[in-house]
């Protein structure tokens, strides 16, 4: 049967590759997210796929932090089956850093109110058995300096995604959490392009080291974290809820 999944950051990286998986299921596949421009390239590279699956794509422009127009958009969508949690960003900012405080906020406005709005509102709208999955990541349950703000935010996505979880099991509604390591995405890319600068190296040279440091020695592939999120969507996770998951090619265990 035709599922609504609503996928929120969906125009690139980690929630572009879990919608191709949820169109290749032949789902109505709803992405969100802030460039109108990103949004319309993501429809794009889905088209092919879409078509032959006999999904349908569509896109709505949402900044996850107005809380009003997540729950206007949301309502208007109809009942959600599958809501991935999955906007957010990364920005580094060490304690004295000018930057520290906005840095603070805003990655708490988006990691954790965003995620908290979409939530609330869909699940005014679910039905029984549908499921919410959580974009935290290994600095969910783990630490790296200079990272505060994103360290404390993915902690709270992980408290937030047990204490739904327990809140909606009544209505059999499953909400579990993926936890991904370094993961080949612009988002990435961003980052250790900043640190590489911070530490006075060419970036190519310190992804190459940071690459060498990671048990499987590469980057996870966007692809592979929406594998799992398709799994923890689907019937095969039905006695799963409340976890979270790494995949994270070995780094960090707990
Ligand atoms: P990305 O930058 O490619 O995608 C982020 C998406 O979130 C984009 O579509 C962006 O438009 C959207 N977004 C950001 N702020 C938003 C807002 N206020 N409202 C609506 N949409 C917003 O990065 P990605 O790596 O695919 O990140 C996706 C998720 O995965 C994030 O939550 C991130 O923290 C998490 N994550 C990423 C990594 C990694 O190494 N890339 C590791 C662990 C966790």
């Amino acid at each position: 049967m035709t599922q609504t999944v609503v996928i929120t950051g969906g125009s690139s990286g980690i929630g572009l590759e879990s919608a191709r998986q949820f169109v290749r299921q032949g789902h109505r596949v709803v992405l969100c997210a802030r460039d109108p421009e990103k949004l319309a390239s993501a429809r794009a590279q889905l088209h092919a796929e879409a078509t032959e699956a006999g999904a349908r794509v569509e896109t709505h422009v949402l900044d996850v932090v107005d809380q009003q127009a997540v729950e206007t958009l949301f309502e208007r969508l109809g009942p959600i089956d599958v809501l991935v949690a999955n906007a957010g960003i990364c920005r580094q900012a060490r304690l004295d850093d000018p930057h520290s405080d906005q840095v603070w906020k805003t990655t708490f406005d988006i990691n954790v109110h965003g995620a908290y709005h979409c939530i609330k509102a869909a699940a005014k709208t679910m039905p029984e058995g549908a499921r919410i999955v959580t974009v935290s990541s290994n600095l969910g349950k783990n630490a790296r300096a200079g990272y505060e703000a994103y360290t404390a935010s993915k902690h709270a996505v992980l408290g937030l995604t047990k204490s739904v979880a327990l809140e909606l099991a009544s209505r059999q509604i499953r909400v579990n959490a993926v936890c991904p390591g370094w993961v080949n995405t612009p988002m990435a890319m961003a980052d250790s392009a900043y640190t590489a600068e911070q530490q006075g190296q060419a970036p190519d040279e310190f992804r190459r080291r940071a690459i060498a440091q990671i048990p499987l020695g590469r980057m996870v592939e966007p692809g592979e974290v929406a594998a799992l999120i398709a799994f923890l969507a689907s019937d095969a996770a039905s006695a799963i809820t409340g976890q979270s998951y790494n995949v994270s090619n070995g780094e960090f265990f707990n």
